[in-house]
């Protein structure tokens, strides 16, 4: 065998471990509970009861799940969380500023970048909640001399990062000073030069499997990695008889555990949490009524009821819940939550 053969069939080994097993997943706690509140009703979400099963035969709880979700129901953010956005071909720091309503030398402070620095695709930006810097406690440090230091308000400060005075200040910790400027903004205030150079030039491109001209309106949910199960009667789902109608209701990307997984398009973030078989998902319903589900990650970095845009990074890629090897189960399902069959990821794997 070529070295090359040993890789392609090393390579083909590691395809087939990362295969999704996304098993319905009972315990001795869940099935006794589960089964006594079952309702034939198939209007589940207009009316009572309180567990009912959604397509991939994942159950879904009332209080926190898709059958609770109606417009203008989210619980709004707390408006105090960083996020973190992964640069778009195309992208410019004027509109990434634009989509969390900061202004570009908010992003720029917060991710030391040059008056004159490119961003890249694919690149990772910290964004504040608002705009401002953010300052680490040092011994000595009172607020008002952080106020002063940064051209802020010491009522916002307080206000904030709720403290009442500096006894209430760690040292060591990170605090946000809202409306505060960068120290090396302070210093350098008469200059206006960098107001004009929020233009940016991308460099490099995210890698997708499905050309973006098809992708559409969707994002590819993360950085790269390979489709290793596609939606319905796949042969691992007839193999396995691990999904309800041996239908696999998703499409399983593998990839490198701690890879971003970002938002496929703007919307609310409806679950953040352990879910079943899922592992640690996040549910993303959007400004048009589909939904979409990201499950098996490691961690989540988005909370219930905060606003995401595309690209965002929303967890990381892991293999919690019901798997065999890192990967994030990705689905797409319309405003009654029912798989939208005809979207691009499902059509392009369809019994694959
Ligand atoms: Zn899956």
């Amino acid at each position: 065998m070529t070295y090359a053969g040993v890789f392609s069939f090393v390579q083909s080994l590691f395809i087939t471990n990362v295969e999704a097993q996304d098993v319905v997943y009972h315990n001795s706690q869940t099935i006794p509970l589960l089964a006594a509140s079952i309702s034939p009703d198939p209007d589940a979400d207009k009316g009572g009861p309180e567990v009912s099963f959604d397509e991939t035969g994942m159950f879904i709880v009332a209080e926190t799940g898709l059958f609770s979700l109606l417009p203008g129901e989210y619980v709004s953010a707390t408006g105090k969380e960083e996020n973190v956005y992964i640069v778009r071909p195309g992208d410019t720091l004027s509109h990434i500023a634009e989509l969390f309503n900061v202004k570009s030398e908010t992003i720029r402070w917060r991710n030391d970048l040059g008056a004159k620095e490119y961003i890249r695709a694919g690149q990772d930006l910290k964004i504040p909640p608002a705009d401002g810097v953010y300052h680490k406690i040092k011994k000595g440090d009172t607020l008002g001399g952080i106020a002063k230091a940064y051209k802020a308000e010491t009522s916002a400060i307080k206000t904030f990062n709720g403290v009442v005075d500096a006894s209430g200040l760690q040292v060591g910790k990170e605090i946000f000073i809202p409306g505060g400027k960068s120290s090396v903004a302070v210093k350098t205030q008469t200059s206006s030069s960098s107001q004009k150079s929020t233009y940016v030039k991308v460099l490099s491109s995210v890698p997708s499997q499905i050309s973006s001209d098809k992708l559409g309106e969707w994002m590819w949910p993360v950085n790269g990695g390979v489709v290793t199960q596609g939606y319905g009667s796949t042969s691992f789902a007839n193999r396995s008889g691990y999904y309800k109608g041996n239908n696999h209701g998703g499409v399983d990307i593998g990839a490198p555990r701690g890879t971003a997984i970002v938002a496929a398009k703007d919307g609310v973030v409806t679950m953040s949490q352990w879910y079943y078989g899922y592992g640690n998902l996040v549910e993303i319903k959007h400004d048009d009524g589909t939904i979409t589900r990201y499950g098996h990650n490691t961690s989540n970095s988005v909370k219930k009821g905060q606003r995401v845009v595309q690209g965002q990074v929303i967890a990381k890629l892991g293999s919690t819940g019901r798997v065999t090897g890192p990967h994030v189960h990705f689905e797409i399902r319309d405003a009654n939550g029912k798989q939208m069959e005809d979207n691009v990821f499902y059509q392009t794997y369809l019994n694959y």
